[in-house]
């Protein structure tokens, strides 16, 4: 229940909406990361946290405290639901470091340091697992670049963008949350579609285009975006103007700052990740206009995308 809650909010602040029927709902592991909301159980931890702290700030003599206190030292009889063998197993798994101790009760910073810090490691644990099962975390991850050491885990660079248009900004997110049914590799939610058949498995998700499709082409980001021979004119408008914005970024900016071209930011990853709006670090510096037009371009070649396979089905 509470994660479709979240899953709701995360849809409305990327603006997906159900009244578009080309669009599929996305999957919530990605869609959560995306705009930093946080699934249930993570929720739970981060409660169950703070009620602790609430429980150590009240007098020894206060009901609450008696009650948690006298749980505890029965701890081992009692209920198996109990509030305080939950505390008590984050305790187990998250121990606090030798030499130190739980923070004052008193002291809500140095508790919001250490909630936030064990809310993080579950959040990259259950990242982790998403991950590991392949598919379209998988693909997220590798756009948004939670591969690399360098993590960014600040709100991605579109979503703060103001030159962006709403609907520029709906396309690039669903193309980084793998959510949208622009592509074969969106389409699997809307099995028995006119274009794209009965539904297959991600793995067998090929491109329609007809020389794609002899040769069993996975319709990733990647192919969409960069490689499908079907939208080479509109790709080639789309590096156009990004490789114009990437130049001029580039000028005035300290040598070997900014990567002057999107060919330059180098294997294909990376050029997914300048497009969809999580550029590598220090690959662009400078007027925030510049990457706009960026994202402008990329965002117009998505809707050129959708156009050209679901209001012309066109499959050539
Ligand atoms: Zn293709």
């Amino acid at each position: 229940m509470i994660n479709r809650v979240q899953c709701n909010g995360a849809r409305q602040l990327l603006g997906f909406s159900d009244i578009d029927e080309a669009v599929c709902a996305p999957p919530p592991c990605a869609a959560l990361l995306e705009t930093q909301l946080k699934p249930a159980h993570i929720l739970r931890v981060m409660g169950l946290l703070r009620f602790w702290r609430i429980v150590l700030s009240r007098p020894k003599q206060c009901m609450l405290r008696r009650v948690w206190d006298a749980i505890e030292s029965h701890h081992s009889t009692s209920h198996p639901m109990s509030l305080n063998l939950e505390v008590r197993s984050l305790q187990q798994k998250h121990p606090i470091p030798i030499g130190t101790s739980v923070p004052n009760p008193k002291n809500k910073p140095a508790w919001k340091e250490l909630i936030n810090g064990i809310a993080k490691t579950e959040m990259n644990t259950w990242v982790a697992e998403h991950d590991a099962k392949g598919g379209r975390a998988h693909a997220y991850c590798l756009i948004t670049h939670k591969h690399m050491a360098d993590k960014r885990p600040d709100t991605p660079a579109y979503l703060q963008d103001k030159e962006l248009r709403p609907n520029q900004r709906r396309n690039i997110a669903l193309m980084r949350t793998q959510a949208a049914a622009y592509v074969a590799a969106h389409a699997q939610h809307r099995a028995g579609t006119a274009l794209y058949g009965p539904a297959a498995g991600y793995g067998e998700r090929y491109c329609t285009q007809q020389s794609c499709k002899r040769r069993r082409i996975v319709d990733s980001t990647e192919h969409v975006m960069l490689k499908c021979p079907s939208h080479e004119p509109a790709r080639q408008a789309m590096v156009t103007k990004a490789d114009a914005a990437l130049t001029a970024a580039a000028i005035g900016a300290p040598h070997g700052s900014n990567i002057g071209s999107l060919a330059a930011a180098g294997s294909d990853a990376r050029q997914l990740q300048v497009l969809l709006g999580s550029p590598p670090p220090h690959s662009i510096n400078g007027d925030d206009k510049h990457y706009s037009a960026v994202l402008q371009a990329s965002a117009d070649f998505i809707r050129e995308v959708y156009d050209w396979r679901w209001t012309d089905k066109r499959t050539v």
